[in-house]
């Protein structure tokens, strides 16, 4: 194997808090980091490195892990800058919003499906985004469905059944008949495909009752829970979501007390998505609140066509910083290590020995510039298990 050292990297973000300045991200000034294969081997001070085939110099550049995106969705064809326009020009829009997107969907070839897969992530990977979770949910038939998780599983080994994204347009007039299908026949289908189920537990979507017995049948199916919750509204998801032991209730934004106490003494992660806030003028999820209960928090972005159209990380750590009460040191680790968390992965979003090897390196002295730069693309180098990809 061929070891490659990136060295005089002026501050470098391991998520370790044993190492360097004993803060959750465990920042080591003027460091160096040695990658074998696609493994981390080594992390400390630059001058502590030991000898290896290859050095980088990151010339006084910062490092941090490469982000972990927990929540998108990916797989879907269409447009609808019409509705976005719409909403931001103060104008009522009538066109169908979800359904859009799910009758484009069922329309597109594969070819054309795994191409716009393709095309986000790559989109992703330049903004330093290395690990990237995406969802089912526009195709609402047994066969779409399925269809959509084999696509995703070709481009990320995090995919998630969502067939429980809203109610099937096929099944108007009869919902429960759609979770009889939601939880057998589109199940059975879907399951060899994913690694974890979710529902969209809100009014108008499904209710506390559906979504139990949705993320129920799927864990019965080997598949582990993550749950839409919160969101619009208050309501039963995030509870339901500890009660399960999903690994995260995403979204977050409408919370009782009793709701952010559970999340601070479960193991559920709370995952906030501000660009979806942002991009439909909504009230921010308050992320000081439940950092300060303790819940471990991730962010991501929520890519999708209608409600979150944003693949970059560091525009959500700055709306965090700027909107939602964290400091730059706190989205950082919630971009990062949160998102793992999210995943309920040990290899990823930390740079440490074992860990794989996916880092980035910014154009800027400090991880800070990414919320105190917004809008500058500040990655100039991203590795992903090892590779050069950036
Ligand atoms: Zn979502």
């Amino acid at each position: 194997m061929t070891t490659t050292a990136v060295t005089h990297i002026a501050s470098l973000v391991t998520n370790d808090p044993s190492l360097g300045n004993g803060t959750p991200l465990g920042l080591i000034q003027d460091a160096a980091v040695v990658i074998d294969g696609d493994r981390i081997v080594w992390t400390g001070e630059s001058s502590k490195a030991p000898a290896t085939d290859n050095v980088l110099d990151a010339a006084g550049r910062a490092m941090i892990p490469g982000f972990v995106d927990s929540h998108s969705h990916l797989v879907f064809a269409g447009d609808r800058t019409q509705e976005f326009n719409a909403r931001m020009s103060g104008q009522p829009y009538t066109a169908g919003g979800i359904r859009t997107t799910v009758a484009a969907t069922r329309e597109a070839s594969d070819e054309q499906l795994s191409a716009n897969v393709a095309h986000y992530l790559a989109e992703a990977l330049r903004q330093g985004t290395t690990t990237l979770e995406t969802k089912s949910g526009y195709g609402l038939t047994v066969e779409d469905e399925a269809r959509a998780l084999r696509i995703a599983s070709r481009h990320t080994d995090e995919v998630t059944y969502l067939g429980a994204h809203v109610v099937s347009p096929d099944y108007a007039d009869d919902p429960a008949g759609y979770v009889d299908l939601v939880t057998g026949p589109m199940l059975d289908a879907c399951a060899p495909h994913a690694r974890w189920i979710d529902v969209f537990c809100e009014r108008g979507a499904f209710d506390g009752d559906q979504a139990r017995a949705i993320l129920t049948a799927g864990r019965a199916k080997g598949l582990h829970p993550r749950i839409h919750a919160n969101q619009l509204t208050y309501g039963p998801g995030v509870q339901l979501a500890v009660e399960l032991d999903a690994a995260s209730a995403d979204h977050c934004t409408h919370l009782t007390d009793a709701d952010v106490d559970a999340l601070g003494q479960g193991d559920t992660v709370a995952t906030l998505l501000p660009g979806a806030e942002f991009s439909t003028r909504a009230t921010w999820p308050d992320a000081r609140r439940l950092l300060d209960a303790g819940a471990t928090v991730a962010l991501s972005t929520d890519c999708n066509p209608g409600s979150s159209f944003t693949s970059s990380m560091p525009f959500c750590i700055a709306l965090a910083v700027r909107d939602m009460g964290m400091t730059p040191d706190e989205a950082l680790w919630s971009a990062t290590a949160g998102g793992a968390a999210a995943l309920r992965r040990t290899d990823i979003g930390r740079i440490t020995p074992g860990a794989r090897a996916d880092l980035v390196l910014l154009d800027a002295p400090s991880h800070v510039h990414l919320a105190y730069r917004p809008g500058v693309p500040l990655v100039s180098a991203v590795w992903r298990g090892g590779q050069r990809v950036e």
